[in-house]
Protein backbone atom coordinates (compact mmCIF):
# COMPACT_ATOMS: atom_id res chain seq x y z
CA UNK A 1 0.00 0.00 0.00
CA UNK A 2 2.48 2.31 0.86
CA UNK A 3 4.72 2.56 -2.27
CA UNK A 4 1.63 2.83 -3.94
CA UNK A 5 0.63 5.48 -2.12
CA UNK A 6 3.65 7.47 -3.02
CA UNK A 7 3.65 6.44 -6.51
CA UNK A 8 0.57 7.93 -7.03
CA UNK A 9 1.52 11.06 -5.07
CA UNK A 10 4.73 11.59 -7.48
CA UNK A 11 2.93 11.11 -10.89
CA UNK A 12 0.26 13.24 -9.85
CA UNK A 13 3.19 15.79 -8.88
CA UNK A 14 4.34 15.70 -12.52
CA UNK A 15 0.94 16.24 -13.68
CA UNK A 16 0.40 19.00 -11.94
CA UNK A 17 4.30 20.55 -12.84
CA UNK A 18 3.53 19.72 -16.72
CA UNK A 19 0.27 21.50 -16.49
CA UNK A 20 1.86 24.60 -14.75
CA UNK A 21 4.09 25.06 -17.46
CA UNK A 22 2.12 24.52 -20.21
CA UNK A 23 -0.16 27.66 -18.75
CA UNK A 24 2.73 29.49 -18.49
CA UNK A 25 3.98 28.78 -21.91
CA UNK A 26 0.70 29.60 -23.37
CA UNK A 27 0.27 32.96 -21.16
CA UNK A 28 3.65 34.37 -22.32
CA UNK A 29 2.27 33.40 -25.91
CA UNK A 30 -0.65 35.22 -24.97
CA UNK A 31 1.04 38.55 -23.33
CA UNK A 32 3.72 38.60 -26.61
CA UNK A 33 0.75 39.17 -28.88
CA UNK A 34 -1.01 41.94 -26.63
CA UNK A 35 2.41 43.67 -26.42
CA UNK A 36 3.16 43.05 -30.11
CA UNK A 37 -0.40 44.55 -31.15
CA UNK A 38 -0.54 47.13 -28.76
CA UNK A 39 2.97 48.30 -28.52
CA UNK A 40 2.47 48.41 -25.00
CA UNK A 41 4.20 46.86 -21.87
CA UNK A 42 2.15 45.06 -19.57
CA UNK A 43 3.88 45.02 -16.24
CA UNK A 44 1.08 44.92 -13.74
CA UNK A 45 -0.55 41.75 -12.96
CA UNK A 46 -3.76 41.30 -11.07
CA UNK A 47 -7.13 40.01 -10.22
CA UNK A 48 -10.50 41.14 -10.35
CA UNK A 49 -12.84 40.68 -7.14
CA UNK A 50 -14.53 37.90 -9.20
CA UNK A 51 -11.22 36.23 -10.45
CA UNK A 52 -10.61 37.62 -14.14
CA UNK A 53 -7.17 37.99 -15.04
CA UNK A 54 -5.65 41.17 -15.84
CA UNK A 55 -2.55 42.25 -17.12
CA UNK A 56 -1.97 46.25 -17.34
CA UNK A 57 0.57 49.42 -18.17
CA UNK A 58 -0.36 51.11 -14.89
CA UNK A 59 -2.11 49.43 -11.92
CA UNK A 60 -6.03 49.55 -12.46
CA UNK A 61 -8.61 50.92 -9.48
CA UNK A 62 -11.10 49.31 -8.14
CA UNK A 63 -13.67 50.82 -9.53
CA UNK A 64 -12.30 49.52 -13.28
CA UNK A 65 -11.89 46.15 -11.95
CA UNK A 66 -15.33 45.97 -10.69
CA UNK A 67 -16.51 47.43 -14.30
CA UNK A 68 -14.88 44.42 -15.75
CA UNK A 69 -16.40 42.23 -13.77
CA UNK A 70 -19.71 43.51 -14.39
CA UNK A 71 -18.99 43.39 -18.03
CA UNK A 72 -18.95 39.66 -17.75
CA UNK A 73 -21.28 39.22 -15.46
CA UNK A 74 -24.05 40.37 -18.72
CA UNK A 75 -21.87 38.35 -20.87
CA UNK A 76 -22.34 35.03 -18.89
CA UNK A 77 -25.88 35.96 -18.21
CA UNK A 78 -26.88 36.49 -21.96
CA UNK A 79 -24.90 33.33 -22.63
CA UNK A 80 -26.66 30.97 -20.40
CA UNK A 81 -29.58 32.92 -21.83
CA UNK A 82 -29.01 31.44 -25.37
CA UNK A 83 -28.02 27.90 -24.15
CA UNK A 84 -24.29 28.25 -24.00
CA UNK A 85 -22.34 26.49 -21.09
CA UNK A 86 -18.50 26.43 -21.57
CA UNK A 87 -16.17 29.52 -20.82
CA UNK A 88 -18.47 31.19 -18.50
CA UNK A 89 -16.37 31.10 -15.41
CA UNK A 90 -14.48 34.72 -14.55
CA UNK A 91 -10.95 32.99 -14.36
CA UNK A 92 -11.43 31.52 -18.09
CA UNK A 93 -11.01 35.23 -19.15
CA UNK A 94 -7.76 37.51 -19.50
CA UNK A 95 -8.21 41.33 -20.06
CA UNK A 96 -5.35 43.79 -21.09
CA UNK A 97 -5.66 46.96 -20.08
CA UNK A 98 -3.29 49.09 -22.52
CA UNK A 99 -2.42 52.67 -23.26
CA UNK A 100 -5.25 54.48 -24.82
CA UNK A 101 -4.10 55.54 -27.92
CA UNK A 102 -6.67 59.00 -28.31
CA UNK A 103 -9.03 59.74 -25.43
CA UNK A 104 -12.04 61.51 -27.80
CA UNK A 105 -13.38 60.36 -30.90
CA UNK A 106 -13.90 62.23 -34.21
CA UNK A 107 -17.67 63.62 -32.27
CA UNK A 108 -15.70 64.81 -29.28
CA UNK A 109 -16.66 62.53 -26.77
CA UNK A 110 -15.03 60.33 -24.00
CA UNK A 111 -13.57 57.31 -25.98
CA UNK A 112 -10.06 55.98 -24.79
CA UNK A 113 -9.52 53.66 -27.96
CA UNK A 114 -6.61 51.98 -29.02
CA UNK A 115 -4.79 52.25 -32.40
CA UNK A 116 -3.69 48.94 -34.73
CA UNK A 117 -3.30 48.00 -38.17
CA UNK A 118 -6.02 48.17 -39.98
CA UNK A 119 -5.47 44.66 -41.94
CA UNK A 120 -9.12 43.55 -43.14
CA UNK A 121 -10.21 47.19 -42.46
CA UNK A 122 -8.07 49.35 -44.83
CA UNK A 123 -10.13 51.04 -46.95
CA UNK A 124 -13.10 50.41 -45.00
CA UNK A 125 -14.77 53.65 -43.21
CA UNK A 126 -12.71 52.65 -40.26
CA UNK A 127 -9.64 53.39 -41.57
CA UNK A 128 -7.72 55.96 -40.43
CA UNK A 129 -5.09 55.91 -42.86
CA UNK A 130 -3.29 52.34 -42.54
CA UNK A 131 -4.58 52.12 -38.84
CA UNK A 132 -8.19 52.11 -37.21
CA UNK A 133 -8.87 53.08 -33.41
CA UNK A 134 -10.91 50.00 -31.64
CA UNK A 135 -12.73 49.79 -28.06
CA UNK A 136 -11.65 46.53 -27.39
CA UNK A 137 -10.42 43.64 -29.26
CA UNK A 138 -9.53 39.59 -28.94
CA UNK A 139 -6.11 38.95 -28.66
CA UNK A 140 -6.84 35.20 -28.08
CA UNK A 141 -9.62 33.00 -28.07
CA UNK A 142 -8.14 29.85 -26.08
CA UNK A 143 -7.19 30.91 -23.52
CA UNK A 144 -9.54 33.71 -23.41
CA UNK A 145 -8.28 37.25 -23.57
CA UNK A 146 -8.87 40.76 -25.21
CA UNK A 147 -7.35 44.10 -24.66
CA UNK A 148 -9.04 47.43 -23.77
CA UNK A 149 -8.01 50.56 -22.82
CA UNK A 150 -7.40 52.62 -19.93
CA UNK A 151 -10.18 54.57 -18.26
CA UNK A 152 -10.62 57.44 -15.63
CA UNK A 153 -14.25 57.35 -16.62
CA UNK A 154 -17.41 56.44 -18.25
CA UNK A 155 -16.93 53.11 -16.60
CA UNK A 156 -19.77 51.45 -17.86
CA UNK A 157 -18.24 52.04 -21.32
CA UNK A 158 -15.45 49.35 -20.12
CA UNK A 159 -18.66 47.09 -18.92
CA UNK A 160 -19.93 47.17 -22.26
CA UNK A 161 -16.54 46.46 -24.14
CA UNK A 162 -15.91 43.74 -22.16
CA UNK A 163 -19.53 42.37 -22.77
CA UNK A 164 -19.05 42.68 -26.41
CA UNK A 165 -15.27 41.55 -26.87
CA UNK A 166 -16.35 38.54 -24.63
CA UNK A 167 -19.29 37.46 -27.13
CA UNK A 168 -16.74 36.92 -29.32
CA UNK A 169 -15.07 34.12 -26.92
CA UNK A 170 -18.37 32.80 -26.15
CA UNK A 171 -19.22 32.02 -29.40
CA UNK A 172 -15.87 30.58 -30.29
CA UNK A 173 -15.96 27.81 -27.47
CA UNK A 174 -20.06 27.45 -27.95
CA UNK A 175 -21.18 28.04 -31.45
CA UNK A 176 -18.23 27.93 -33.88
CA UNK A 177 -20.61 28.60 -36.92
CA UNK A 178 -22.18 31.40 -35.22
CA UNK A 179 -18.75 32.46 -34.36
CA UNK A 180 -17.48 32.49 -37.70
CA UNK A 181 -20.14 34.59 -39.07
CA UNK A 182 -19.45 37.21 -36.61
CA UNK A 183 -15.92 37.33 -35.65
CA UNK A 184 -15.00 39.75 -38.40
CA UNK A 185 -17.10 43.45 -38.67
CA UNK A 186 -15.09 44.49 -41.74
CA UNK A 187 -18.03 42.47 -43.10
CA UNK A 188 -20.72 44.09 -41.50
CA UNK A 189 -22.30 43.88 -38.30
CA UNK A 190 -21.48 44.94 -34.70
CA UNK A 191 -22.70 44.26 -30.81
CA UNK A 192 -24.73 43.14 -29.43
CA UNK A 193 -24.63 39.98 -31.25
CA UNK A 194 -25.90 37.91 -28.48
CA UNK A 195 -29.80 39.34 -27.42
ZN1 LIG B 1 -16.48 42.61 -32.09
Amino acid sequence: MRPRFSQIFLSLAFVAAVFSLTVSAQGRRVLAEAQRITGDRFTIAARTPRGANIYAVSRPGPAMLTAIDNGLADLFTVARKNGYRRNLHYSDYTVFIARADRQTNADGNYSPDIAIGAAQYAGTEYDKGGYIYVAGMVISNSPAAFVIAEHKRDLNRVSDIVRFEGEHLVLYHNDRRRYNQTADHSKGGGHPILQ
